[in-house]
């Protein structure tokens, strides 16, 4: 595997005279790369060439730094409303703080107890084999009713290796969850349940290869973590932290006073290379060189051009230039998930006035409620509503004063001993952010025999980096493994 500290270490040569092609425009700024995109990959990406002697700029559309890092300031204090966990596998965002001088605390957002509301009822795990609501058959009886999507895609996940996914002897499995779920001659009953929990888009939106590249690196994640709790599976999401500390690290650590500080203080050793309400518009590339021209009217010119922004973003740029066949059809069609979350705050535990669960799971319109614990058991608490694949879909369509005024009184519905005890801090849905259009990438069935092996291969002096090209990890990880391996491609062609 690729050794980053070597790699640094050596010193690469670079940075030779800027080759421009015949005709590209003289007011244009150049460099030796552009990097389209201030998220962590573009950063990342940034940060390598310049140690490595390139110059570089980086252009972001946003009027700030870090793409889907985000924190927000709140009446209830500061609030990740993207990335936020850290875990103790992630090299290079470790190291990266540590050399930004970031302070990592155990993170603080274990989920309170889950509960399912079905049909809109409330049913116990323990005793869902024998409820009536249970139409499922043999042992897809035993699985509860929020986790049959996620313990399917577990079950028949055959790879071992994170990259293993794009194996072409795995070409079959470039199918929808309910067709794999039809082959292996599961009821419907349990094909209608595996949609609230199956990760990505829908059970028909989202390609198997796709849920098992998550899974499998999520398997491999929790055997590095050595965790020593007791992970409580009744839930497809959050289990307990564990604060003990590894190397000084819990099992999840946040960085204190918000992730953004993260690609705030990469941009800051960056320096003024990086330009923000810059949104790309179209690059014209020739093999030797390309121009990148902005909405504003400017235009950089560079020996590279690296596009670290979302494919939902990239289809919306005019890029002219020889080849890129799997490319093209990889920005025009790539699908991705959404998160919509509305974060809370609970002035005291209700739960404990009506005796339902803390945090549940439903089939309902809001999804998920994760009541998040306090340590306490008293007084204040932290809550998010969670909502994914068609749940957020279904709520994107409303407008925001809509949809919030819509969850609020849902949740005073399902749980009437919450009324006046729960505040809303703040929402964010990700499919409604102008600069990214979802919260993370997908893939469809088919479309990883179709696109997705090439789909990071350079085109012409275009190379790719984004969390979408990732191929081994995850999270902000992924995103800083991404940016790594498009420098390491610039450097290699000198
Ligand atoms: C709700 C949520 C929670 C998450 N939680 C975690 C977590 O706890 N832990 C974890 O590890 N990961 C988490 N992630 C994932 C993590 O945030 C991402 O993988 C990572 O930040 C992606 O970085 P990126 O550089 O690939 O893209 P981005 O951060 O999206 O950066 C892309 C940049 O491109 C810019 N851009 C878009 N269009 C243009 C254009 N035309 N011209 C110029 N610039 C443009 C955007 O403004 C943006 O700044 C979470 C993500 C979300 C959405």
């Amino acid at each position: 595997m690729f050794d980053r500290r070597k790699f640094i270490a050596s010193g690469i040569a670079a940075g030779a005279a800027t080759g421009l092609a015949p005709g590209m425009a003289f007011a244009a700024e150049r460099s030796d790369v552009v990097i389209i995109g201030a998220g962590l990959s573009g950063l990342n990406a940034a940060s390598i060439l310049k140690e490595q002697g390139y110059k570089v700029v980086v252009l972001d559309a946003n009027n700030r730094i870090g793409g889907r890092v985000q924190t927000v300031d709140t009446a209830d204090g500061k609030i990740d409303v993207g990335a936020s966990q850290i875990g103790r596998g992630y090299a290079r965002v470790l190291d990266t703080c540590q050399k930004l001088g970031l302070k990592l605390i155990p993170e603080d957002r274990d989920l309170l107890t889950f509960g399912n509301h079905f049909r809109d009822t409330w049913v116990d795990n323990k005793t869902w084999e024998s409820n009536p609501l249970n139409k499922t058959v043999g042992e897809e009886r035993l699985i509860p009713p929020m986790m049959m999507g996620s313990t399917l895609v577990g079950k028949y996940n055959p790879l071992k290796e994170v990259d293993e996914w794009l194996d072409p002897k795995y070409a079959d499995y470039d199918i929808s969850l309910r067709e794999l779920m039809r082959r292996k001659g599961h009821s419907d009953a349990a094909i209608d349940l595996a949609q609230y929990s199956a990760p990505g888009i829908s059970i028909d939106a989202t390609s198997v290869l796709r849920m098992w590249q998550e899974d499998t690196r999520g398997k491999i994640d929790r055997k590095l973590a050595a965790t020593t709790a007791e992970g409580h599976k009744d839930h497809p999401f959050g289990e307990a932290n564990d604060r003990n500390m590894i190397d000084g690290l819990a099992m999840i650590s946040n960085i204190e006073g918000g992730c953004q500080k993260l690609p705030l203080g990469m941009a800051a050793w960056l320096g003024d290379v990086v330009r923000l309400n810059k949104r790309v518009a179209r690059i014209d590339m020739t093999n030797r060189a390309g121009t990148v021209r902005c909405t504003d009217g400017t235009e950089y010119s560079a020996r590279f051009i690296v596009s670290a922004i979302p494919f939902t973003m990239l289809r919306d740029v005019a890029i002219t230039g020889p080849g890129g066949l799997y490319q093209r059809k990889a920005i025009a069609s790539m699908p991705y998930a959404n998160t919509a979350r509305l974060y809370m705050t609970v002035e005291k535990p209700f739960w404990k006035d009506d005796g339902l669960p803390a945090s549940w799971s439903s089939d309902g319109p809001i999804g998920m409620f994760w009541g998040i614990d306090n340590h306490t058991g008293e007084g204040r608490h932290r809550a998010m509503v969670v909502m994914v694949g068609q749940v957020a879909a279904a709520m994107a369509s409303r407008d925001r004063p809509e949809a919030e005024a819509f969850v609020m009184a849902e949740l005073a519905r399902l749980r009437p001993a919450s009324k006046g005890l729960i505040r809303l801090d703040t929402y964010k849905d990700w499919a409604r952010d102008p600069l990214q259009r979802g919260c993370g990438f997908s893939l469809a069935p088919g479309h990883v025999n179709a696109y997705a092996r090439r789909m990071n291969d350079p085109w012409a002096v275009l190379h790719f980096a984004g969390e979408h090209t990732r191929r081994l990890d995850i999270g902000m990880e992924s995103a800083m493994e991404s940016g790594e391996r498009a420098a390491i491609e610039i450097v290699g062609r000198g």
